[in-house]
């Protein structure tokens, strides 16, 4: 037995949780489901026969959807998160390189990488925007935009965007945290084959541990994936949970309103240090992570040209309490 060499390399992510109370370093949705939906869930799961396969395609998941963002169901795919469907995007395009604009979040490369990509990366500027990426197609298999950005927080400019997909070049436009954002791309799925939008309901919708992502792209490109997407790939208890919280998308938006308003808060009083943010959670120029750390608080430790920083995830009130008491601290 000889496992292949490059894959020694391989490590996304730390896989050892810091020891901590409040975890603000996952962009989590601080809120679990209420506690009489969870119940009325349950019920509801007592009727799914475990012995039995989910749909093929996971249709009524797709079904749901395509209804709740008003498109057709050839449109959509789902997947077990949105990280489950990003190989797809590098698998089923012919060209070399597979394009990431850093810091951006770090599964593009990665399975670009496994898939045996080259990745050819066209940093951020100073403001974190994309840079020309329209001069950068020639053999291009894929073009990874992340709008708002993980981890810097940022939306990407319509105009730039446009230039990027007037070249005709395929397009993943991830937009895991657009709920808490002034603005989408949703709507020029109807002028651009070429693009795919990538989205979760690991964060607004607050399902992280039930692991549902989506994308919806041209049919052309749906159908691919279809053709070589494992069977049978989403469970009957995860369909059933993200259908139940489209049904209950008021609960969503209320949290999403005051995800919004604890961000800004926090944005205002540490303002010299934070980066503004149309997400769930703010970059931060201070390196306060081990002082957090000790105090019990976990955040996202930056590296490479973001070192020295911090991400910090918006939690419940009281954690974000505890965190800005901790940070005014360490700012003495
Ligand atoms: N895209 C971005 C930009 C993310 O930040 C994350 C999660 N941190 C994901 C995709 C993956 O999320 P999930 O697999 O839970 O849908």
């Amino acid at each position: 037995m000889r496992i292949r060499r490059e894959i020694e390399n391989f490590k996304p992510y730390i896989l050892d949780e810091p020891k901590g109370v409040i975890f603000l370093n996952k962009n989590e949705n601080p809120f679990d489901l209420p506690e009489e939906l969870k119940s009325k869930l349950l019920d509801s799961m007592r009727k799914i026969p475990f012995n039995r396969y989910p749909d093929i395609v996971a249709n009524p998941l797709r079904e749901k959807l395509a209804e709740f963002l008003g498109l057709g169901v050839e449109r959509i795919v789902v997947g077990n998160g949105s990280d489950d469907l990003i190989p797809y995007f590098i698998k089923i395009f012919e060209g070399d390189k597979v394009v990431i604009s850093s810091p951006t979040f770090k599964m593009y490369e990665f399975f670009a990488r496994l898939e045996g990509a080259e990745v050819l990366d066209i940093p951020l500027d100073e403001d974190f925007e994309i840079v020309d990426l329209e001069k950068h197609v020639d053999n291009v298999r894929v073009v990874f935009i992340c709008s708002p950005n993980n981890p810097t927080g940022n939306l990407q400019r319509r105009e730039k965007i446009l230039k990027v997909l007037e070249t005709g070049v395929p397009v993943v436009i991830d937009e895991a945290y657009h709920e808490f954002a002034s603005e989408n791309y949703l709507d020029l799925l109807d002028d651009f084959d070429n693009l795919i939008i990538l989205r979760t309901f690991s964060k607004a919708f607050g399902l992280a541990g039930i692991r549902i992502g989506y994308a919806v792209a041209n049919e052309e490109i749906i159908s691919t994936i279809l053709k070589i997407r494992p069977p049978f790939a989403m469970s009957s208890l995860s369909m059933k949970i993200g259908e139940l919280m489209m049904d209950n998308y008021e609960i969503v938006k209320e949290r999403v309103r005051f995800i919004i308003e604890e961000r800004e808060r926090i944005r205002n009083i540490f303002s010299d240090i934070t980066y503004p943010s149309e997400t769930n959670f703010l970059l931060m120029d201070v390196p306060a992570y081990d002082f957090l750390l000790e105090r019990g608080i976990v955040v996202r430790k930056m590296d490479g040209r973001l070192s020295g920083k911090i991400r910090v995830t918006v939690g419940r009130r009281e954690e974000n309490d505890a965190f800005i008491s901790a940070l005014k601290d360490f700012l003495g």
